[in-house]
Order: C-alpha cells, then structure tokens, then sequence
C-alpha cells in the first residue's frame, strides 16, 4: 500500500483490498465494479465479472431462486437487505459461503446497487458448533425437566401415600376404640361383680393391664398421626414442672415397682414454670419413664432430674439400663423405629413412642436429644422447654368431682349402634344404681329418651341413621330435652369435635373409652 492511511490519495487502494468484498451492480443484479477481494475470493479477474455476469450467476440454483424471490423484491421495495447469506460459486466450483449486505443508490438519473460481502466459513462453522450446542444444552434441559417432572410425581405420589398413611392410622385408632371401650366397661363390671378371691383380683389386674395398655397405643397412635398432620392441638397454660413431674410418676409408679427398680427424683428448689399444655408433658415424660423402666432390667436404677438454667427448663431421664448404640441414636425419635440387636425389640412396642415425645416436644418449642455411652451402659433423654418467668396461674378448680358431689340415681338414655359398647356401657351404670335403656341408632333413641322421660342421654356421634349432632339438636328443641345433661361418647376427641359437640347443644364430651370415674362423677352431680 502507497501512502499513509489517513491520506485520502490512499482511498481506492483501501477499497481495492479491504477486508470485505465490494460490488456495485445494476438493479438486474449485473456487475459494474468489484474490487480485487471479491475477485480473490471468487478466483475471477474483474474484467471476467463486470458487464459479463449478473451477481445471482455466481450463486448456487438455490441462491439464485432466492435471490429472485427475496432480495430483488426486498432491494426494490425497502432499498436494502441486510444479512442475506448465500453461497458464491468459485470459479473452480467450490461453494463459498458469504454474507451480503446491500443498498440501492441513485447516481444521477440511474439507480445502482452498492454491496459489501464477507465470508462467513468460520461463522458458519461457529453456528453450526452453536447449534450443536445449543441442540445439547436443550436436550440436556428436557431431560433435567423430564427428571424433574418425575421428582415431582414420586414427591406427590409420596405425600399422598404419606397422608393415606395418617389417615389410616388415624381411622385404625379411632376403630380400636369401639372394642377398647367395651373391654373397658365389662371390665370395670367384672371387677364390681368379682368375688374377690385373690386368683380373681390377679386375672382383672392382668386384663385391665392389658386393656391399659392397648389404648395407651391406640392413643398413642391417634396423637403421632394428628402431630403428623399438624391437627393436635394444645391448651398451653403457665404450667409447673413439679406437678407435670408428679403426675407422670403416680402413672408409672407401678411398672417401676414390679421390676424393683429404683427411681430417683431431683426437683430444683424454686418452681419452675413453662408454656405448655399439662395433659401433653405428663404424657411426653410418661413416654420417656415408661422407655426407661421397660429398657431397663429388674433392680436397675432410673433417675429423674428437673433444672432451670437462665432461658430452659431441663428435664433428664436417666437409667442403667441396656443402652442405645451411637448409630442409633439418631433414628430412635423416628416414627416405628426400633433399635436392633441385643438392646432393643424383645420389649415389644410400635415404636411411636420416641416419635410422639418428639412431636411433642416441637410442639412446646423445645429440643430434645438422646444419649447413651454404649449398649448395656444406660440411656439419657434430656428435653428442653423455655422457661416462663411469670407465676403460675392458680389450679382451676375442677368443674365436678366424685367426691364432691354426692348425687343420686339418674335416668339415663345409651344410644349406641355398637351393641357391645352400649350394652357394657349400660350394665356398668346399672351397678352403679342408674336406670339405663339403650337405643341402637338415632331416631330409636330420640323416641327412648322422650318416652323414658330421661335426665342424662349418652349419645355417640357415628349412627347409623341421623348422626348425633342432630340428634343432639333435636332433642334440644323439645321442651323436655332442654334441661336433659346431655354428654357425647365418640371416638373423635379433637379440638374441632369437642366445638362441633358443644355447638349441637352437648353439655360435655368424653373419648372413648370412657374413663368410669369421670362419666359416673357426671351422672353423680347430675342425679
Ligand atoms: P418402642 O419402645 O415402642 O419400641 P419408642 O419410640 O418408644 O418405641 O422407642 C424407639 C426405640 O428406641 C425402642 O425400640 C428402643 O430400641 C429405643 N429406646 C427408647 N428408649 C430407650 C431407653 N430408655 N433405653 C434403651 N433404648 C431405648
């Protein structure tokens, strides 16, 4: 190249070799000029292009079938085209692919076509790299969503099969509760009608052990799934651990007894009060002492500590008994686990204990956590509840009470469609000097209780024609129904049953099974 670049002498040659080729033709696409880069690229001489050929005669059949359909009407009607891509034939016939822009200028009275060319072999090579790219990123992205897709399923399928597992738990509990109940009262009848020989007292104390202890599960059972489905709910109040600590004990007294462990309590000097609900904690510490007495083995020694430090209450169980290995220790808060080998099984139990305490425990806002130095070295289970600084409320006196009221005999409606239930539900009051008729379903038991002119009605909730909220309703609108006490017995013992009770005009609700001293302390005020 002559000359410096800013000088504008050097103008032609610039355009000559410029890094693009440059061409002006007629609207009919035949060329006027081309500069010497479009001739190296094509292996043309200038002198053999213009005049000789039209641009289009260098494209490829295809190019030149575009170029007739796209670009001239393009060219004409907008006066440019921009980016159109078409591959040159070189003279040697390889295809060179190049990129065309184009505008149509007037030069005095005629119109030209100014384009500017370049050749696009790496870009093509890059796109088709891109394209290739991109074909594997989206493949890659429907595979990832197809994956994904079917995470989502087995998530749904898995929640659901993890509902249905509640919800049968749930109606698995609620139907143990029918034979629990009338187990329950033909006990409490044979206990009353035993002659008392001590064979006798030792064969009910064996069968109320048992009866105990199925709907200690079964209830059990029915708390670890309405957890599970955040439906238990909880009457928190200012509660003092020395009392939730007593309680617990007096129920498990017993079982400690038999097996001559020894238990010892430490309670720190001042109360100590936390948010809870009592009736849960007795039962959360219950778990944890019945655990420690039943893994512990006969003569063993268990302990019971309360402290408070600054924000927690800490409550630890302790016992010599067989221990839990450190892999285990994780898993035993889990629902049905139970620890393998030597150190577990032969107790028996579902293993929801551990899970029901720990649901509990959340519940309360609380932490709990397991400890064990190795197998046949003892278990430690300490909770941690936060402590409430305010006093504790004064003990609500209890609404009625056996002892309290001495009452008389009632006339008392049972309506039932489980025959077992009603009938042992009502040979249980007669003992007790009640006058009791039985209903099998609803309307049967409206017309009983008017009939009967009754003063109490026990009324469970699933019947088979009205159910017994209406019942309930029903007998409410009578003149005589108005002042009957009127008390549920269903297997239902939520919040919500207990609102939907009171809201059909029940005066009380009890659970089955029924607890005897509670009902006949009712009927005793009541008669
Ligand atoms: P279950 O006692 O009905 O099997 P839990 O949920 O109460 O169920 O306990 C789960 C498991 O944890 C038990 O099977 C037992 O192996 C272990 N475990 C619980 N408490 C103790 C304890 N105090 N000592 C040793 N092992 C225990």
């Amino acid at each position: 190249m002559t000359g410096p670049p800013e000088d504008r002498a050097s103008w032609p040659e610039l355009l000559e070799y410029a890094p693009c080729g440059l061409l002006v033709t007629e609207p009919d696409g035949t060329i006027r000029l081309v500069n010497a880069t479009f001739c190296t690229w094509t292996g043309y001489r200038a002198a053999e292009l213009v005049h000789e050929h039209r641009i289009q005669d260098l494209f490829t059949v295809g190019g030149r079938l575009f170029h007739h359909t796209h670009w001239l009407p393009l060219m004409q009607m907008q006066g440019s085209a921009a980016e159109v891509k078409f591959d040159v034939l070189h003279r040697e016939g390889q295809r060179v692919p190049m990129l065309f822009n184009a505008i149509a200028r007037q030069r005095g009275t005629r119109i030209y076509h100014e384009l500017a060319v370049v050749v696009v072999h790496d870009r093509q090579k890059y796109e088709q790299e891109l394209l290739r790219a991109r074909k594997s990123a989206e493949s890659a992205l429907a595979e990832q969503q197809k994956a994904q897709q079917a995470l989502a399923r087995s998530r749904d399928e898995l929640a659901q099969a993890d509902r249905r597992k509640d919800e049968f738990l749930a109606t698995l509990g609620h139907e143990l509760r029918n034979p629990l109940s009338s187990m329950h009262n033909v006990l409490a009848i044979l206990r009353r009608q035993s002659p008392g020989t001590p064979e006798m007292d030792r064969l009910h104390g064996m069968l109320g052990r048992q009866v105990h202890y199925l709907s200690r599960l079964v209830s059990d059972l029915l708390d670890v799934s309405r957890i599970a489905q955040g439906k238990l709910q909880m009457r928190r109040q200012p509660t003092e651990l020395a009392s939730v600590v007593r309680d617990a004990v007096e129920l498990v007294q017993s079982p400690i007894d038999s097996a001559a462990q020894r238990l010892d309590i430490s309670l720190p000097p001042k109360p100590v009060v936390v948010d809870a609900d009592p009736v849960r904690l007795t039962q959360m510490l219950l778990n944890l002492l019945h655990n420690a007495t039943k893994y512990t083995p006969h003569g063993g020694q268990i302990t019971l500590g309360v402290t408070c430090d600054d924000d927690y209450a800490v409550i630890r169980v302790r016992d010599s008994g067989v221990g839990i290995a450190r892999e285990d220790l994780g898993s035993v808060f889990e629902m049905f686990s139970q620890v393998s080998g030597s150190a577990g099984h032969s107790q028996g139990g579902l293993g929801i204990g551990l899970a029901l305490v720990r649901g509990l425990v959340d519940l309360h806002d609380g932490i709990i956590e397991a400890g064990s130095e190795g197998p046949g070295k003892g278990s430690e289970f300490v909770v941690r509840l936060p402590v409430l600084r305010t006093k504790p409320e004064d003990e609500a006196v209890p609404p009625v009470s056996a002892a309290q009221s001495p009452g008389g005999r009632c006339r008392v409606v049972v309506i039932d469609d489980n025959q077992d239930a009603a009938e042992s539900l009502a040979m249980l009051l007669e003992l007790e000097g009640h006058e009791v008729r039985v209903a099998g379903s609803g309307l049967a038991g409206l017309e009983l209780a008017r009939n009967s002119d009754a003063e109490v009605v026990l009324l469970d909730i699933g019947l088979p024609d009205i159910d017994g909220y209406e019942v309930a309703r029903r007998i409410r609108q009578q003149p005589w129904g108005r002042k009957l006490l009127l008390i549920a017995v269903s297997g239902w013992g939520q919040e919500r049953d207990r609102q939907a009770a009171a809201d059909a005009g029940f005066d009380r609700h009890l659970t089955k099974p029924v607890d005897i001293g509670e009902l006949t302390a009712l009927l005793r005020a009541a008669g």
